[in-house]
């Protein structure tokens, strides 16, 4: 089944489709914004979303800022939203450790957003920041990898990391592999991140080589999975039947709509999007899960609409 595109809707569909939900989550960077610059329009529409009684979330699954820095850049692009509603993976790797009163250090393949969010918990990290292997390696080995380092490490956290290398792999495989109990956790799962002119490997193709070596697979906290915002479900203050799920990036948004049982509208200003939904719809009986509910060119289109 193909979406619905919402520049076709008759008024009264419209109406309809925007009495079916009362909160929206939508996806940051594609459609807010680009590079922080907001997308033509759609401060407006939020703000419409707004009037219309919706409580609307942001659902980002950039691990390289943290939370308030995110807030920052929507308040600079015009959005108007309270720092709570800002929801990002790294908001699910402190519940998770709190949860379990984790004492240990965290050993970070990632960014310094990362160490500054767990810093605020008062949990202990290292890593972000550039680790080569100046020499041989039998000399980075002498200095750099020993158990007694490995056993004060409690979990291992990969995010995107522009300074990945052997180096900070070496340590993560030591750290996971000397301790089983030792956590091995993921901002985010994201293939690639596409711009008009290049395009800059995500966060999967890094895990992906980690976890070939080191045998066993990341716990996931960014979008598809459902874990992202389980927490706003369980208080009740997301209704998923209720819940309308905005996105650019079909196997993430909208999987990730569709892994917590939300309704789904994919927007045409993620530098890939249409070309990605193309492609799904090419093979619509083995790509249903990727499949949006509805589609509009551009979120900012709404306010012409309603
Ligand atoms: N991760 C990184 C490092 C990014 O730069 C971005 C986009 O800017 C994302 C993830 C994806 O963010 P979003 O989920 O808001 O599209
Ligand atoms: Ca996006």
């Amino acid at each position: 089944q193909k979406p619905k595109n919402l520049v076709n809707l008759t008024k009264g569909e419209m109406a309809n489709w925007l009495n079916s939900f009362d909160t929206v989550l939508t996806d940051c960077d594609g459609v807010l914004w680009h590079e922080g610059v907001a997308i033509d329009g759609v401060p407006a529409a939020i703000s419409l979303l707004k009037t219309l009684g919706k409580e609307v979330y942001f659902v980002t699954n950039n691990g390289i800022k943290t939370r308030h820095d995110i807030w920052k850049t929507a308040m600079g692009a015009g959005f108007d939203v309270p720092e709570t509603r800002i929801i990002a993976p790294i908001s699910g790797i402190v519940e998770y450790l709190q949860a379990r009163d984790f004492r240990k250090k965290v050993y970070i393949i990632g960014a310094e957003a990362v160490r500054s969010e767990l810093t605020a918990v008062g949990i202990e990290s290292f890593g972000p920041g550039p680790d080569v292997l100046a020499g041989k390696l039998s000399d980075y080995i002498a200095q750099h990898v020993n158990d007694t380092e490995a056993h004060e490490v409690g979990a291992v956290v990969v995010g995107f990391d522009e300074h990945f290398s052997f180096a900070k792999m070496l340590k993560a495989c030591h750290y996971l592999g000397t301790n089983p109990d030792c956590l091995f956790m993921s901002t985010n799962f994201d293939h690639v991140h596409r711009y008009p002119a290049f395009s800059v490997p995500g966060t999967r193709a890094l895990l992906v080589a980690l976890e070939t070596c080191v045998g066993r697979s990341a716990l996931q906290f960014g979008k598809p999975n459902a874990e992202i915002c389980a927490e706003l479900i369980k208080s009740g203050r997301v209704v998923p039947a209720r819940t309308l799920m905005i996105g650019d990036v079909c196997k993430v948004d909208i999987l990730f709509g569709h892994n917590c049982g939300l309704q789904t509208l994919l927007v045409g200003t993620g530098f890939n999007s249409v070309y990605e939904l193309n492609e799904i719809l090419q093979n619509p009986s083995e790509n249903e899960r990727y499949i949006p509910d509805f589609f509009v060119p551009s979120l900012g289109d709404i306010t012409k609409l309603v």
